[in-house]
């Protein structure tokens, strides 16, 4: 499965997460720091990965 780098806005660590089909693409996904567990949500583009905290809504 392929995988783009995001970084955590909460912890700012960088790490790995799997790519949804292109097909499904462009889509939101919420999803949990592998480094510090806070929820964010991640925006999956053309291929590319965007990851915004949602601690700050
Ligand atoms: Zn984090």
């Amino acid at each position: 499965m392929e995988t783009k780098e995001v970084q955590c806005p909460s912890c700012c660590q960088v790490f790995d997460v799997a790519l949804p089909p292109l097909e499904e693409q462009p889509c939101e996904v919420d999803y949990d720091c592998e480094i510090c567990c806070r929820p964010m949500l991640i925006r999956f583009e053309m291929d590319s990965a965007e990851a915004m905290s949602l601690a700050d809504l």
